[in-house]
């Protein structure tokens, strides 16, 4: 696959830590030239930025709120202005506030929705017309195993990841006359820093769930994305891809 992606140019939401760091790195690696999405972690998007090159990898950091529209629009048109063309969208960017639905505070539900839902729609909005006109592209969003599975707790987490779902496949059906595809992505326990926060006894529960025994890691699913991304799934869209050891079948 080494040089798959030449020539193209990917925009990774969130690419400052974990899953969306080892995408971006990735991408990178196979030859795109990648935009580093971060909200608040600049140092932590140059760290990305460094692992990308230390890979002979190219590309550079990019800041803005996927919740704000005006924002993402204003950034979008930066790298189209600058690039010329966005071939790889990865909306991976997402938040998790969690707590019992008795107790969720209506700004909570907001900020998950704001951010993993509308920010994904926001992106792909932006980046759909020059996609569409260049009769090519790739967009992968990022839900999650608990949008299939429902998760106590996580209520809003859940409906936001639901969401990316159904948008997926309105996506999937809008743009394929286009030849652009649109993917979920599911990933059960990944060890990042989001999962970090979880309890050793909240992780130990999930593990039992796993027929593999093991939590899955970025990298597993960065590889999952690179051949999204890539020539090679042209006829795949519309689809929720698990990748979850087993977790959920
Ligand atoms: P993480 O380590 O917590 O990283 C989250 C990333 O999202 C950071 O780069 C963060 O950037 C960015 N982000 C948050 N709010 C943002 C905003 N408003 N605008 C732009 N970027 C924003 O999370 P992760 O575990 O890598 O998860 C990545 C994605 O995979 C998420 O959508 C998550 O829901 C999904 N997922 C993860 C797992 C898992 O087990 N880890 C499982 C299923 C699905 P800043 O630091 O700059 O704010």
């Amino acid at each position: 696959m080494a040089g798959i992606l030449s020539g193209q140019v990917a925009l990774v939401t969130g690419g400052s830590r974990g899953i969306g760091r080892a995408v971006s790195v990735k991408l990178a690696e196979l030859g795109a030239y990648v935009y580093i999405n971060y909200n608040s972690g600049q140092g932590a998007a140059e760290e990305t930025l460094a692992a990308c090159k230390a890979k002979d990898g190219q590309g550079e950091i990019i800041g803005f709120s996927v919740g704000d529209s005006a924002a993402v629009s204003a950034s979008i048109d930066q790298i189209l202005k600058k690039s010329g063309r966005i071939d790889i969208l990865v909306n991976n960017a997402g938040i998790s506030k969690d707590g019992l639905l008795m107790r969720m505070k209506d700004e909570d539900w907001a900020q998950t929705l704001n951010t993993n839902l509308s920010g994904a729609f926001y992106c792909a909005r932006a980046v759909s017309r020059s996609m569409m006109k260049a009769r090519s592209g790739r967009i992968i969003n990022m839900s999650s195993i608990t949008a299939e599975m429902g998760n106590a707790g996580q209520a809003a987490y859940v409906a936001s990841k639901a969401g990316l779902i159904g948008l997926t496949k309105s996506m999937a059906r809008e743009l394929a006359p286009r030849l652009i595809t649109v993917n979920a992505l599911t990933p059960g326990f990944i060890e990042t820093e989001m999962t970090g926060a979880l309890t050793e006894e909240t992780k130990q529960s999930y593990m039992t769930q796993i027929p593999m025994e093991r939590f899955g890691t970025a990298a597993e699913v960065a590889n999952l994305v690179a051949f999204l991304a890539s020539p090679e799934s042209a006829y795949i869209t519309g689809q929720v891809i698990g990748i979850n050891g087993g977790m959920y079948m």
